[in-house]
């Protein structure tokens, strides 16, 4: 331990309150801030798009922590905007006012949605990043609306499919040349769109939005080649940005993200990152990443804290292999690693059902990503196996056994 006293959190989601838990159980025993923007105690987002979204679940089935808050022993600073940083002087500024110093400061402030250029402020045009994002959405769902959904990356393609599971006319406007195209590759992303097309959604890819008709109310989406979507809603998902606005002038370094060193330490001694927020240098491949998964988010909690309660020097470097998943309809899509364009891309078949396979990509016959359509139990190990630098023939082993 290095003498810290009072550890700030900032953030109050998925990575901030592991990031409380896990200095807790380091046995830190000093004073510890946890605050968060929103009023929620934190809550579990991967449901808000699909279960909460089909009505499957309701608030409480989201609670991050169901043992009490009392035990960690953690000041609690709900519906509290963390406005701007004194890095110097170790002061958080909140929108009430409050200044709360701190000696160790965890930064988890995740991500928030992208807008389109020129978004007009039309009622019925949502956006799905927060529980109460996902309550307007569900309300306004069960009005039985025809939807339309910009953007099929994984938060659009799963609204696309809990919208269609609810038995609603669905279309899916996408830029690329397929659905999930930046995550999976046009391959996997073909394939994907053939799921959706089966179940009834109408898939548009390649095609941008030029401009919103209805004068209140969203009424329609205007498509680059003169076509036009006619809606009653329409859903925005189009990515999100890293939440670093409040840190402007602080000193701290951004770009793409709060900027790490390969252990999550900022460029100011005593304050880390972690989470959809955090970018840093992944020894593992060799590059500087940031990513907006789940898992992600738990296991950085767990090294930026061992990285802040570290001794001078002694700080670990966070190797990590990515790790996501995503439900949309009957299919358990999983992914690991760091696929990119030009990797080569190796697809194996289990069975007749064109949807359960699994891909792997490698890159000079190192494995570099994988990922399976309903084969769960493959994807840990070969998610081990890109961690150990492994090789094609060692995955293709896994896939066969
Ligand atoms: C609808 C949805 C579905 C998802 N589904 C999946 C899935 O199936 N699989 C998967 O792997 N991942 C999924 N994810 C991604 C996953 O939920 C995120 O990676 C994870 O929530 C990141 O946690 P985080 O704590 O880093 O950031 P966030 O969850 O974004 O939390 C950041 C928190 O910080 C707060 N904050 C921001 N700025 C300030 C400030 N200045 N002061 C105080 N508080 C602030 C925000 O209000 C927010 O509560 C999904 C995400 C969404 C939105």
């Amino acid at each position: 331990m290095n003498g810290l006293k009072r550890i700030a959190v900032v953030g109050a989601s998925l990575a901030g309150l592991r990031s409380v838990e896990f200095i807790r159980r380091a046995k830190f025993d000093g004073e510890l801030v946890l605050i968060g923007e929103e009023k929620h105690r934190p809550y579990d987002r991967p449901p808000l798009s699909k279960e909460v979204l089909r009505g499957e679940a309701d608030e409480d089935r989201l609670a991050l922590r169901r043992k009490s808050y009392e035990e960690l022993c953690v000041e609690l600073r709900l519906g509290q905007r963390a406005q701007s940083l004194d890095a110097g002087a170790g002061e958080v500024l909140l929108q009430s006012g409050e200044v709360v110093s701190y000696d160790g400061l965890v930064i988890a402030t995740g991500g928030e949605v992208r807008a389109l250029p020129n978004q007009p402020s039309l009622e019925g045009i949502h956006v799905l990043r927060t529980l109460d994002d996902a309550l307007a959405l569900r309300a306004a769902l069960e009005t039985k609306p025809r939807v339309a959904v910009i953007g099929a990356g994984f938060i659009g393609a799963e609204v696309a499919a809990s919208a269609r599971q609810l038995g609603l006319e669905v279309t899916m406007i996408e830029a690329l040349e397929t659905p999930l195209a930046q995550s999976l590759g046009t391959r996997l992303g073909r394939i994907l769109q053939e799921v959706h097309e089966r179940h009834g959604v109408k898939v548009l890819c390649g095609r941008r939005v030029e401009r919103f008709g209805g004068e209140c109310r969203a009424e329609s989406v205007w498509l680059d080649d003169g076509s036009k979507v006619d809606c009653d809603l329409i859903v925005i998902g189009i990515g999100v940005s890293p939440s670093v606005s409040w840190l402007g002038g602080s000193g701290i370094e951004v770009e793409d993200g709060v900027r790490c060193d390969e252990t999550l330490a900022t460029n100011i001694p005593g304050v880390v990152a972690a989470g959809d927020v955090a970018s840093w240098y992944n020894p593992l491949f060799e590059e500087r990443m940031r990513v907006e998964h789940w898992t992600n988010a738990v296991e950085q909690a767990r090294h930026a804290v061992s990285t802040l309660l570290a001794a001078p020097g002694e700080a670990k470097p966070f190797e990590s292999v990515p790790m996501f998943w995503s439900d949309q309809f009957d299919i358990k899509i999983q992914g690991a690693g760091r696929p990119k364009p030009g990797d080569e891309l190796t697809i194996v078949r289990r069975g007749p059902d064109e949807e359960k396979l699994i891909a792997i990509y490698s890159r000079a016959g190192r494995v570099v990503g994988a990922v399976a359509l309903n084969q769960p139990p493959k994807l840990v190990q070969l998610r081990m196996l890109i961690g150990k630098r492994g090789g094609l023939d060692d995955a293709l082993k896994i896939v066969e056994s």
